[in-house]
Parts: structure tokens; sequence; C-alpha cells
């Protein structure tokens, strides 16, 4: 615990880890700092007590909310977490990245029990990092308060997804002193501050340091909100390729009254991006939604009326399934654009981005576990589903079977995000039923 000027009455908390500290706020009341950087906003009431957020869901995402997570703000959530596993018996691992051109972010990689014994390696994906409040006011309750009222706990990351990995914790931790801390295996927690964002230096790298020092896994669950209509309808087994295009049509510039003497891009653009849209990729297959090419960008730049524009320019996102591969797309896109740019003698430019390609874990025990797990709770057998967005674990499927369990995701990313209490308690029951049948 570090002194802090101008801060007073700090007492060192034991289990809370370096950073932590006891501080008065200008009310005067005393209040706990998880971590005492200038980042940090987790302020905890004084009588949560540790034993309480390593039994309570509910205590501890409350306390990873109140943590100022906005991607790549680390905000006190990963110490937080470390204070816990630590204590517990975790090998943790704190593994700050940085690349060129990206926020620099800090990772958390935290195990329990010995590699290479007899017994499984089973990793829990998830990420502290959240994305922006937007307008705090339009928030119900304040989007940092952790506020539960009436069953309901309210906040950004509520769902997406410091709820699931608070859920996870309680849960291992609740399996681990079942076992008198003994387990036929390992159980880690793979924690990154940078999914919500550029995703450089998170998961992706955190999997490279874990291959350099010998950390290999044998399954893999991420927390992701994977729920659609009630807890626990659908578990996800893959996901959709994700690819992001952008096209720039080239033409000349000059007075609009005088087009002769110009080129303009924007109609010929308008052309080349309505061909793309009205032709259906696929129509789905049988683990797979259909492919989609959506249109998301259109920029011109020029504030001038009597100006024709010297280039026009959209931006594309697809989603791929299983009939696709990334080099595939690429070529459809661009054969597309060359045959509709030849119609219309058009110049034009076509680059691609993005990292994740279409996977599917196959059928088998992590997924009959989890299913089976689910059901024993929530009665329902969860679908398999492989629709919505992308997540880490597109990074993950290159090193073991992964698959997404979590809460409802109904309202992620949204204004007043929020989950049910019993649902919390109901994802570390699944998660408890898991560990006990995935370690026998
Ligand atoms: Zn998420």
């Amino acid at each position: 615990m570090r002194e802090r000027p101008g801060q007073t009455g700090m007492v060192p908390i034991p289990w809370a880890g370096n950073d932590a500290a006891i501080v008065q706020n200008s009310q005067g009341a005393n209040i706990m700092c998880a971590s005492y950087n200038d980042a940090c906003h987790a302020r905890i009431p004084l009588m949560t007590t540790s034993a309480s957020l390593t039994t309570d869901p509910v205590a501890l995402a409350q306390a990873l909310i109140r943590c100022r997570s906005v991607t790549p703000d680390e905000g006190g959530a990963l110490t937080l977490l470390q204070s816990l596993l630590e204590p517990a018996g975790f090998q943790c691992h704190r593994l700050p990245f940085s690349a060129p051109g990206t926020p620099d972010v800090d990772n958390l990689y935290a195990r329990f029990g010995a590699l290479g014994t007899n017994g499984p390696h089973l990793c829990f994906a998830g990420h502290t990092d959240v994305v922006p409040p937007g307008d705090e006011k339009a928030w119900t309750h304040p989007p940092f308060a952790g506020v539960v009222e009436n069953g309901v706990l309210w906040g950004r990351g509520a769902i997406d997804m410091k709820g699931a990995i608070a859920c996870f914790a309680v849960a291992a931790l609740r399996f681990i002193a079942s076992r008198n801390g003994k387990i036929p295996g390992a159980i880690s927690f793979l924690i990154t501050g940078d999914e919500e964002g550029p995703s450089i230096n998170g998961t992706a790298k955190v999997l490279d340091w874990m291959k350099d020092n010998g950390e290999r896994m044998d399954a893999c669950i991420v927390g992701e909100p994977s729920s659609l209509d009630t807890f626990g309808d659908e578990l996800k087994i893959g996901r959709r390729g994700s690819l992001n295009g952008e096209l720039i049509v080239l033409g000349k510039q000059g007075h609009a009254a005088y087009p002769r003497t110009a080129e303009n891009p924007v109609p010929k653009l308008a052309r080349m991006i309505d061909r793309l849209s009205s032709a259906p990729l696929d129509k789905g297959t049988e683990n797979f939604e259909p492919s989609s090419l959506e249109v998301t960008v259109i920029s011109v730049n020029n504030a001038a009326t009597n100006v024709i524009p010297s280039e026009a320019r959209a931006k594309l996102n697809i989603r791929y399934n299983d009939l696709w591969t990334r080099p595939k797309v690429e070529a459809h896109v661009r054969a597309i654009c060359e045959a509709t740019a030849a119609e219309l003698g058009a110049r034009w430019q076509l680059t691609f981005s993005g990292t994740g390609d279409v996977f599917r874990t196959k059928p088998g025990p992590l997924v009959d576990t989890m299913s089976g797990a689910a059901k024993s709770i929530t009665g329902l057998t969860p679908r398999m589903s492989t629709g919505g967005g992308t997540s880490d674990a597109r990074f993950i499927h290159f090193y073991c079977p992964v698959i997404e369990f979590g809460l409802l995701n109904r309202t992620i990313h949204q204004v007043d995000e929020h989950c049910d209490i019993v649902d919390l308690h109901r994802l570390v029951d699944v998660y408890g039923a898991f560990l006990e049948r995935y370690f026998g």
C-alpha cells in the first residue's frame, strides 16, 4: 500500500494487494480503493470484506463495476481480481503489452494447480475492460456505481463481462476449497483489458506469452454473454468471420457547373456499393447464419456544393460463415467491384483489414459437459449457436477447444446495462456444476 499525499485515514488491507487502501472521501466517510492509482474509481463500502468478495458474485461484480476500466484503462479491476486469486493459491502474472499506434494494455494470467500432471488444464477467458458509458446522465443509476436495486445489478460491464468474471471466480474458489486445495489438473484465468478496443495488446499476446512459457490449455470457456432470451438458452460453439473493407473511388476535382472538365466519383461509388449490398452471399449453413455484407460508412471529404470532389470512400463489414474463408470473401468482393467498375469506367482501390476468421468447435466432451451443467441448473438444454459478433474466442480456438457461456446479452453496450441478481447466482451454479463434471 502506498501513501498518497493529501489523503487521510489510509489503512492497509491484507487481502487487497499492495495498491489498495482505505481512505476518507470528501464527506469524511471511509471508502476502499481496490487499486490506488489515479485512474482508479473503485469505491467499495467499508463493510465489504474479502470473504464476501470471494463468496458472493454480486459483491464481486459490484466491486469490479466500480473500477472504471474503460478500454484501455485497467481502472483497478485486474488488481482487484489478482488480490483475491493470489491469496487463494493462484500464481499471478501481470502482462502489460504495447505496440506502435495502440494504447498500452495490462492483462492478467493466473493459474491454480500444476501443469503437465495427469489432469487437464481448464482456462476461463474474459475481459475487464468495458465500452464507454456514453451520456452518464442518461443512466438510471451511475454507470460505475454498481447499484443493486430490486434484484437487479446496474452498471457498465454488469453483463459484458464483469458479471461472468465474478461468477467464475466465485465458482472456482468454491470448487478449490471443496477439494481442500487439491484439484486433478489446473484452472486458469486469462483476463485481458483489450477486448473492446483494438484487441492487439490483449488475449492474442497473452496466448503467445503462454505458449512461450509452456502454458498449454486443454479447454477454454469464454464468459461472453451468450444467452439470448432467457438465461442459459444458448451456448456459443463458434463465430462467423469478420472482415472490414474500404473502397475508394477516384475522380477528378472540378467546378460543379463544368462537369465535363471533372470526374465525379460519388455516383460511381453509389452504384458499386449498391451492387455489393444487393448480392446475397449465401443462405446460411447447418451451423451458421447467412453471411452478410453491410456498408457502414460513406464519406466524401467535401463541404462545398459547387465542387465535384476528387474521391469518395465507403467502408464495409462482412460477416461470413463456414462456406467461406477470408481469401474467398476478399476475391468475391473484389470481383463484384471489378465488374461494376468496368461498366462505369471507374478508377478504384479496395483494401481489407480484420482478424477474426470463422471457426466452430466440434461436438465433444467440452460442449457436452457445459450443455449438461447448464441443463442441471436451468432445466434447459442450450441451443448450439454461432450467432452474433466476434469475441476473443477467435484467437483461442487455435490453441484448444473453446466455448462461450455467460449472461443474457440483451443490454450489452447500452445505456442502463444491467442483469438480474438471480442470473448471477445461477451462472455461479452452472460454472460450479461444469467444474465438478469436468474434473470428475
Ligand atoms: Zn464482451
